[in-house]
């Protein structure tokens, strides 16, 4: 049996995880934290028996315990929920789904009380790499990447000499308005952004699948898990999502991991890493596949990815503003309060306002975050 908790079990994530748990008869689930959706919580315990349940508010948590009486399960709340979760003493593994810099503390938690990660929350990554990738090391616990992206390069290092690696080919969709001008993005709604061509993900990446700013953090993601600098990570566009990203050794020799867009696998890769398990689904079948293209990306329509190449070169905290505006931006488009072509905009003017903290401590961060929420909210 490998145990295993999972933070953000009610989201796109969360509930793929439990897919594959439930497909699987060797996981066992420990503990489940999500913010506010009881209702679906409660049919997980149920079906999954976690001794411990973690949701933010205290309201919630109450709410749940009553659901759940029957049940013995122990239900907690806020970020020392959260925490608690993450520490849980029988998981071995933590699946960190949780969307946004939330996930920073419960992550370190988790490494602390030696539990591996699969990580899915790029947030941690992007906005403190530099103390998540030593302190793995330190606790000696591994990162496993659940980003499908970030899947395809560590398959395709596997066995591999990681000093021999020579650049990375982040592969990208361009999401459901590539090819168009920013005349043409100027006036594109909710709806449309929410479309997205291949993958059924959660609203705020499917955004930023949109802006191309998902992108942007997957560089980010990528340049921390792999050890690589930015310039060594090329974007290139290959719109059906067939290959999920390459590595390109010293050599030249380039080697692609590719499979149907399904987010169970990089999932349950990372759950069982090394080991590779029997996936039912679509397989790839070239013969209908005929082609598969490629194009550079369009950083001038989509300025939202030349920025997280600015941040990411610039280190410190500039990452951590990139991330919190666009969290912000994205929200304030989700309520339709700014128009699409403002969310980069918003993450420029911050980026441009903001001194940048080398090596920002997580206290640092969080200030970071919380001061470019303020900026915004005043400004826009
Ligand atoms: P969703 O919005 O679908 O789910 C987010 C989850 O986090 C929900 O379970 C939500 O609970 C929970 N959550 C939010 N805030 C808190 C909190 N304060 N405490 C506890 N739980 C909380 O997001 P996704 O699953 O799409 O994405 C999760 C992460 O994975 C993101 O960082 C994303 O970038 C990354 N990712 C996602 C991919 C995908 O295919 N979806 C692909 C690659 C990476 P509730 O439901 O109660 O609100
Ligand atoms: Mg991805």
């Amino acid at each position: 049996m490998k145990k295993i908790a999972i933070l953000g079990s009610t989201g796109s994530i969360g509930t793929q995880t439990l897919e594959v748990a439930r497909a699987n008869q060797d996981l066992e689930i420990t503990a489940l934290a999500a913010a506010s959706n009881v209702k679906l919580l409660e049919k997980q315990i149920r079906e999954f028996h976690p001794s411990l349940a973690a949701v933010w508010t205290e309201e919630k948590a109450k709410e749940l315990k009553t659901m759940v009486a029957d049940l013995d399960v122990r239900i907690v709340a806020g970020m020392e929920g959260l925490l608690e979760v993450a520490r849980h003493p029988e998981a071995e593994l933590v699946v960190t789904a949780v969307v946004g810099m939330i996930g920073i503390r419960p992550t370190i938690e988790a490494m602390k009380a030696g539990k591996d990660i699969a990580l899915a929350n790029k947030e941690t990554l992007v906005t403190a790499g530099h103390i998540i990738m030593p302190l793995a090391e330190e606790c000696g616990v591994k990162i496993l990447p659940v980003d499908s992206e970030h899947s395809a390069i560590f398959q395709c290092l596997n066995g591999e000499n990681r000093r021999q690696l020579h650049k990375i080919w982040l592969t990208a969709s361009g999401g459901p308005f590539r090819g168009r001008k920013k005349e043409e993005l100027k006036n594109v709604q909710v709806e449309d952004a929410l479309k997205h061509p291949n993958w059924s993900m959660g609203r705020k990446i499917t955004i930023d699948s949109a802006t191309l700013v998902n992108k942007g953090l997957e560089m980010m993601e990528a340049r921390w898990l792999f050890g690589v600098e930015p310039k060594d990570i090329q974007i290139v566009v290959q719109p059906k999502s067939i290959i999920h990203s390459m590595a390109e050794f010293v050599d030249g020799a380039v080697i692609a991991q590719l499979g149907t867009p399904d987010m169970r696998l990089p999932i349950q890769y990372a759950l069982y890493y090394p080991d590779r398990r029997y996936l039912p689904g679509d397989r790839l079948d070239f013969w209908s596949l005929n082609q598969i293209t490629f194009e550079k990306p369009d950083t001038e329509n989509f300025p939202g990815l030349r920025l997280a190449f600015d941040a990411a070169s610039a280190g410190g905290s500039l990452p951590t503003v990139y991330n919190a505006a666009n969290e912000r931006a994205v929200a304030l488009f989700l309520d339709r309060r700014i128009g699409f072509l403002d969310i980069p905009e918003i993450i420029g003017n911050c980026m441009e306002t903001h001194r940048v903290i080398d090596a920002p401590t997580v206290e640092q961060i969080l200030e970071t975050e919380a001061a470019v929420y303020e900026m915004i909210e005043s400004r826009w």
